[in-house]
């Protein structure tokens, strides 16, 4: 645990029916850059023996904590994209992901060029809540043959699916605020 980022959840975040935490004033809406900093140094300190090479990410939340971890690990950050852009040839690797805020089901897709099966790839995200935009990714490393180092997430809620999902494949799972659950509207932090 992260004793700066569980009292700013405390102290910000506001908890919505859900199950949703926002945490819009710091983290995915309005961002805190030193606060972003010290999570990327944090996910640096934890996943330094894991030679990472690269960091996968979703747009567009994950890409402040990415950048700082990416910063720190001194490699390059890629982001999935959502939308299809006019710059983005048919040369992708895509997957299927149901959003848990929005509740619809977007292609995510990565360039071709920016995975190479020498990669051992970090995946960062915001959120860690059933799983959904971690298999997304997995299944896009999957199919590039690339080898997945562990995950790190700012805020994972431990009591869904998500969690269960990445240690039972084996992989290293790394929190930096890990919730248990809600009560009454508040937070209650994992005791570990
Ligand atoms: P999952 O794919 O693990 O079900 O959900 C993770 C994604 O949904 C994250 O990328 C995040 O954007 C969003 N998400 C899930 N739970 C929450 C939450 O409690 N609060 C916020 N703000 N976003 C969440």
């Amino acid at each position: 645990m992260m004793k700066i980022l569980e009292d700013r959840i405390r102290q910000d975040g506001t908890v919505l029916t859900g199950n949703v935490l926002k945490v819009d004033n710091f983290l995915n809406h309005q961002v805190d850059p030193q606060l972003m900093n010290e999570l990327g140094q944090e996910f640096a300190r934890r996943f330094q023996d894991a030679h990472i090479t690269k960091i996968l990410t979703v747009e567009s939340s994950g890409i402040a904590p990415a950048v700082m971890a990416g910063l720190h690990l001194n490699v390059p950050v890629i982001f999935a994209r959502k939308h299809k852009s006019l710059t983005l040839t048919d040369n992708l690797y895509t997957a299927k992901v149901y959003s848990y805020t929005k509740q619809v089901t977007n292609e995510i897709s990565i360039d071709r060029r920016f995975l190479a099966a020498d990669d051992r790839v970090l995946i960062i995200d915001d959120f860690l809540a059933n799983g959904q935009a971690v298999q997304g990714l997995l299944d896009i490393a999957k199919t590039a043959q690339i080898t997945v180092a562990g995950v790190g997430v700012v805020i994972e809620k431990r009591f869904q699916k998500g969690h269960q999902m990445v240690t039972d494949a084996g992989i290293q799972l790394e929190a930096l605020a890990s919730i248990a659950s809600f009560e009454a509207g508040q937070v209650i932090f994992a005791q570990d």
